[in-house]
């Protein structure tokens, strides 16, 4: 169990998420206007989106159709009837004083995710529901000094609001759903999960409690923007938490902000102040009513996801789980992998554990240090740089130097290695005569090796590659070393 150490015992800490994802979809919910990211103010809105008089909504077939797929990818039960309903509230940025949402029956049920936790142990979290929602409109008050002009672009583009149960129990644990249930989203092409530009943003329930006792009190911290901020908000509050009660204070149900830049969470509103939304069912829509022959045809089009996927990589290619899930994280970095262990899982394919280690340790390494991705390196390209490798053309240390020139110049690895001259020497004879010359000039490390200081053994060697520009094979240094210091 994961706590927390106050003044006066632990504590652990108890989180639940309520996620909005902007669905992937061309139009919005319930009007054809576009729904691009960073158009001109007020140049996608329709006169539904505007809530002119008299207009009615239609719903958007594909969006019904993102939230069933992202339901089963969530492992979850679809409602084949569900309806929608007016939250009301009043804000400037939603023009028809209600925004369509879902309350009681939602197109969504029970679901769960898998998380693979640092500690090795997988956790279920439980999916309360998913249900389908407009975006409002977005206030701009940086466009005049003292009025607040309104974009209602984003109005009416649909949103999933996938809300977990409270089954997470450390900040640490809230980031690794949150990285899960992205990458699951992405698999599934229904929300590009890009959080700076909103289309996934989080809403955090905090509470603490003595280890076995009932669930305390939650606080909600509204809109957090990146998965950083809110293992941020959730550390920060569950501390203040601790401490209110700890000094014998109690925790009040209410809304918190987020401020980033100091690292705190500032109170909104009381559950006093709570909005009564007054839902009611929408009377322009009718209850939405799937067809389960059409919910069997989604379920029967999803891609593989990444649990299937990360077991697969297990069983198939016998890599461990660490390195099957760092693959399997992103669908690209996945389809990557594939491409290049090549041989349509058959025997003519690269050995599976040396790909996934030049993949995430070389390749991923140097891709982030040098501001890249693997678009700029063709997958058949870095396979040619493995291939020098096994057969022994170019040592391991040489082809990470033809890497990084690979990288700056989009050349074939084995053209580098002729222009560079990085051929792995495995002529016994070069690399006798390099031997030679290093057990002649460091005739002392060789007198204390033979002497009984083994570990001179590996600088001996290190002087050899060295020596070679780094270029012979050091199986075959290792080999002519030995024999030539005495077959130790
Ligand atoms: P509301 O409708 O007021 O948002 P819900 O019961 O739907 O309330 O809960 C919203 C979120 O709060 C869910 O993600 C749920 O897991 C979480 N939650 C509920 N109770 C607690 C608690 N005691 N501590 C932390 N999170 C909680
Ligand atoms: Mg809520």
């Amino acid at each position: 169990m994961t706590t927390i150490q106050g003044k006066t015992g632990e504590w652990e800490v108890v989180i639940g998420l309520e996620i909005h994802a902007q669905v992937i979809s061309a139009a919005k919910l319930f009007s054809g206007a576009p729904t691009d990211f960073g158009a001109e103010a007020n140049t996608q809105v329709s006169f539904v989106d505007a809530a002119m008089p008299g207009m009615l909504p239609v719903i958007n077939e594909f969006c019904v159709e993102q939230a069933v797929r992202t339901g089963l990818g969530l492992k979850a039960e679809i409602n084949l009837y569900s309806v929608f309903d007016r939250k009301n509230y009043f804000y400037p940025d939603l023009p028809a004083g209600y925004q369509i949402s879902q309350y009681q029956q939602p197109i969504v049920g029970k679901g769960t995710v898998y998380l693979d936790l640092p500690n090795g142990e997988t956790r279920a979290v439980g999916i309360t529901r998913l249900h389908l929602e407009q975006d409002a409109g977005k206030s701009l008050h940086d466009q005049h000094p003292d009025l607040t002009y309104v974009d209602l672009n984003r109005c009416g583009i649909a949103l999933m609001e996938i809300v977990s149960e409270p089954d997470l129990r450390s900040a640490e644990e809230a980031g690794v759903y949150l990285r899960k249930l992205r990458s699951i989203l992405r698999y599934l092409g229904t929300c590009d999960g890009n959080m700076e530009q909103g289309s996934l943003r989080c809403d955090a329930n905090v509470s603490v409690r003595r280890p076995g006792e009932d669930y305390g009190t939650r606080s909600e911290i509204k809109n957090v923007n990146s998965i950083r901020f809110v293992q941020q908000a959730i550390e920060y509050e569950a501390r203040r938490q601790i401490e209110l009660r700890e000094e014998g204070g109690t925790v009040a149900q209410e809304t918190r902000l987020f401020d980033s830049r100091k690292g705190v969470t500032r109170l909104m509103r009381t559950k006093e102040e709570a909005h009564d939304y007054r839902y009611f069912p929408d009377p322009d829509l009718l209850p939405l009513i799937l067809d389960k022959e059409w919910v069997e045809k989604i379920k029967a089009g999803l891609p593989e996801l990444p649990d299937e996927k990360k077991a697969r990589f297990m069983a198939d290619y016998g890599l461990s789980a660490y390195d099957a899930g760092v693959l399997v994280a992103e669908r690209e970095t996945a389809d990557y992998y594939e491409a290049v262990v090549g041989g349509g899982g058959g025997e003519d394919r690269r050995d599976p554990k040396l790909v996934a280690n030049w993949v995430i340790n070389e390749l991923f390494g140097q891709l982030s240090k040098a501001g890249k991705s693997i678009n700029d390196i063709p997958p058949e390209r870095f396979a040619g740089l493995i291939d020098l490798v096994v057969e022994e053309k170019v040592s391991a240390r040489s082809a990470k130097e033809v890497l990084t020139v690979m990288l700056v110049t989009g050349k074939d690895a084995a053209r580098i290695v002729a222009e560079k001259g990085l051929e792995q020497v495995s002529d016994a004879g070069a690399i006798e005569a390099a031997v030679d010359r290093v057990l002649t000039d460091q005739a002392d490390e060789v007198a204390a090796y033979k002497a009984g200081k083994e570990k001179l053994f590996g600088f001996l060697m290190g002087q050899v590659m060295r020596a070679t520009q780094g270029k012979a094979s050091p199986k075959l240094v290792n080999e002519v070393l030995r024999k030539k210091l005495g077959g130790k």
